[in-house]
């Protein structure tokens, strides 16, 4: 394949990965978006495959195949509820593949390089393998975290900002080692030192972060595995995988930074970890049992609904839980039609991902004209005659506004009991994600409606 046909298609390859970003800007043009970006892709595969795979074809058609069979069987299994972890799961093999393909540079002895080149070479591979390696294990531990299989809170090391620091140190020092070793057998051996500290900095770095911190984390692995992707880009001298690890690596420091605002964090003492630690963090049993709220029943809340004007919907995780998102799609509708104004208000962290609110309303097809951002409704609550609450918890904890000691303070949330009644539909009274309490259900004008949200929402649209 001729170089120019090469460079057009890669060119026109990164123009589709920019035209899909742009279409993932909304719902309605993410459909659009996706079809860009698989596109994009598939041009890139076949370019690169046809101009640059030489021999070996057949390992090539094994692996391609084995890896998009898994894929294939992974995304038609997975729960739209699981769709957080396999994010993550996903972003740990992007990790992975950069280590191997920098270890697999560095013991290429084909490539002979000298000088400042091979200074340059040498610095492409350890930044790639050190930064893979970090998303790696990164990685896994936000999977195991995401999945429940590690609990939530933080794990915070006596002395953990002195640990990093010294792992820091230590990859600068080893680096320099690397880059002057007189040996390859030195060299290597500087490398595998980098790695190993790499993996435990991965691992340190999410364990220490906790509670309602975990979205930051999310979109900054997400980020990390685009520069991964680009530092392998260098290693391979591959125009097109620098373009798209870069855009991977700057569209997750974006939403990084999107969602340290909509958390009023910085991203510094995110990194530093151990939110969702502060004195006043107890379970909920602690603070309120359910003697202590008022509790309402399916009748009432139909009653409720029917006499209403203005309806807001704020869902949480527990409906992704529930998968209760049809049974208020289906309200919603009935309610619309009733001429009751409704409206469904997301918190940016709300579930467990981002967007993770909207992608479930999107399928069971709730208009999005009626789906808002917190800060477009946020101010509206005053005039909202019910609330109803889907599983969401520390999204709608007024102490982030009230409490300077709770661990969650100065997180904006959605300020739900300015509205006149609010419904809170969960199991029990348990804790969010972040294990604080929430003030919400035992406020006055708050009326708890216990059981599994879906259960509760189809015999409400009965009801209706
Ligand atoms: P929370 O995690 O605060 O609360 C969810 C609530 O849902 C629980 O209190 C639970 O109570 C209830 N629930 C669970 N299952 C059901 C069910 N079947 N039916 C009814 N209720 C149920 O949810 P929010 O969405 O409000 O907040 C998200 C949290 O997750 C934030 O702390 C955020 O920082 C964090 N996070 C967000 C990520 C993101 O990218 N969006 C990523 C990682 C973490 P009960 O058991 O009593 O029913």
């Amino acid at each position: 394949m001729s170089e120019n046909l090469i460079s057009v298609s890669y060119l026109g390859a990164a123009a589709l990965f920019i035209l899909a970003l742009g279409g993932l800007k909304n719902n309605e043009s993410a459909r659009r978006g996706n079809l860009y970006g698989i596109i994009g892709m598939t041009i890139a595969v076949l370019v690169t495959i046809s101009a640059f795979v030489t021999k070996n074809y057949n390992v090539l058609i094994v692996v391609m195949a084995g890896g998009g069979a898994l894929g294939f069987v992974l995304s038609r299994r997975v729960q739209m509820m699981q769709m957080p972890e396999l994010v993550a799961i996903l972003h740990s093999l992007v990790g992975l593949a950069a280590v191997l393909i920098g270890y697999a540079n560095f013991l290429d002895t084909s490539i002979q390089l000298v000088g400042v080149e091979k200074t340059i070479h040498e610095i492409e591979i350890y930044i790639g393998v050190g930064i893979g390696a970090m998303t790696f294990t990164g990685s896994i531990i936000a999977y195991g975290k995401l999945s429940g299989m590690i609990g939530g809170q933080p794990m915070l090391l006596p002395a953990r900002h002195w640990l990093n620091l010294a792992m820091l140190i230590g990859v600068i020092v080893v680096g320099i080692e690397f880059v002057g070793a007189e040996t390859h057998g030195d060299a290597e051996m500087m490398l595998i030192i980098m790695t190993l500290i790499t993996l435990a900095f991965g691992i340190h770095m999410v364990a220490a972060i906790g509670g309602a911190d975990m979205p930051v984390v999310i979109s900054m692995l997400n980020s990390y595995s685009g520069w991964a992707a680009a530092a392998t880009g260098f290693m391979l001298s591959n125009d097109l995988l620098i373009v798209t690890g870069a855009l991977v690596g700057s569209s997750g420091a974006i939403l990084s930074y999107i969602m340290c605002r909509a958390m009023n964090r910085n991203f510094i003492s995110v990194i530093a970890g151990g939110f969702g630690t502060a004195s006043g963090t107890s379970s909920a049993s602690s603070f309120a049992e359910e003697g202590d709220v008022t509790t309402i029943d399916i009748a009432e809340t139909a009653q409720l609904l029917k006499t209403a004007k203005e309806v807001m919907v704020v869902p949480g995780y527990g409906m992704a839980m529930a998968q209760a998102q049809h049974a208020i799609s289906d309200i919603a509708k009935s309610l619309i039609n009733k001429g009751v104004n409704v409206r469904f208000g997301i918190h940016p962290v709300a579930g467990r991902m981002p967007g993770h609110m909207n992608v479930l309303l999107a399928e069971a097809k709730v208009p999005y004209d009626i789906v808002f951002e917190m800060d477009e409704v946020n101010d509206d609550f005053p005039n909202i005659d019910v609330s109803i609450i889907i599983g969401a918890n520390d999204t709608v904890n007024p102490s982030a506004l009230d409490d300077e000691n709770s661990p969650i303070a100065g997180m904006p949330v959605l300020e739900v009991w300015k509205g006149e009644i609010t419904i809170v539909l969960k199991r029990g009274m348990a804790a969010g994600y972040a294990g604080v309490d929430n003030p919400l259900f035992v406020k006055e004008n708050t009326r708890m409606l216990f059981g599994d949200a879906k259960e509760s929402l189809d015999h409400l649209y009965k009801a209706l």
